[in-house]
């Protein structure tokens, strides 16, 4: 069977390869030498379901396909979980006996949103472990690496002396 849909993940430059196994590649201008990278797979056949990786840290999003609708996913490398979800913000199951929202569905959501924080902080953290440039507000060049600080590609590239 087949039903493909449109996916997105954000993860680790060092887990480029684990998605690119199961069919991503880097997005269109993404820089490879960015800590955290965007990956997208426009084919993925049922969202990858049983292919995403369940060890590694990463959040995304796939859209609808078929036979199926569009959701957020996120794993912190120990728990992977996915919710309901659309552009204009999560889908809520309803319980139509009691007119409220199903409590299922509200933990799932928080639990999605707890992980996807955590991860969130871990991506900040080794972006901010990157060597940063150091702008000569003479010159506008970087004074360890010479790069200027208008150059297109300045904001994802490390500086490397
Ligand atoms: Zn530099």
């Amino acid at each position: 069977m087949v039903d493909r849909c449109y996916m997105s993940v954000h993860c680790r430059r060092e887990d480029r390869q684990r998605f690119e196994a199961i069919g991503f590649s880097l997005s269109y201008g993404e820089s490879s030498n960015s800590p955290v990278i965007e990956m997208i797979d426009e084919e993925a056949n049922y969202a990858h379901a049983d292919k995403m990786p369940t060890d590694i840290p990463y959040h995304g999003l796939w859209a609808a396909g078929s036979e199926y609708g569009l959701g957020n996913l996120v794993c912190d490398g120990n728990e992977y979980i996915e919710v309901p979800a659309t552009t204009d913000g999560f889908v809520v199951l309803w319980n139509y006996r009691w007119g409220l929202p199903k409590l299922k569905g509200i933990l799932q959501i928080r639990r999605y949103l707890k992980l996807e924080r955590k991860v969130e902080k871990l991506f900040n953290q080794l972006r901010e472990a990157e060597p940063k440039h150091l702008f000569s507000p003479a010159t506008n060049c970087c004074v360890k690496c010479g790069i200027h600080a208008e150059d297109d590609l300045v904001e994802n590239q490390p500086c490397k002396p």
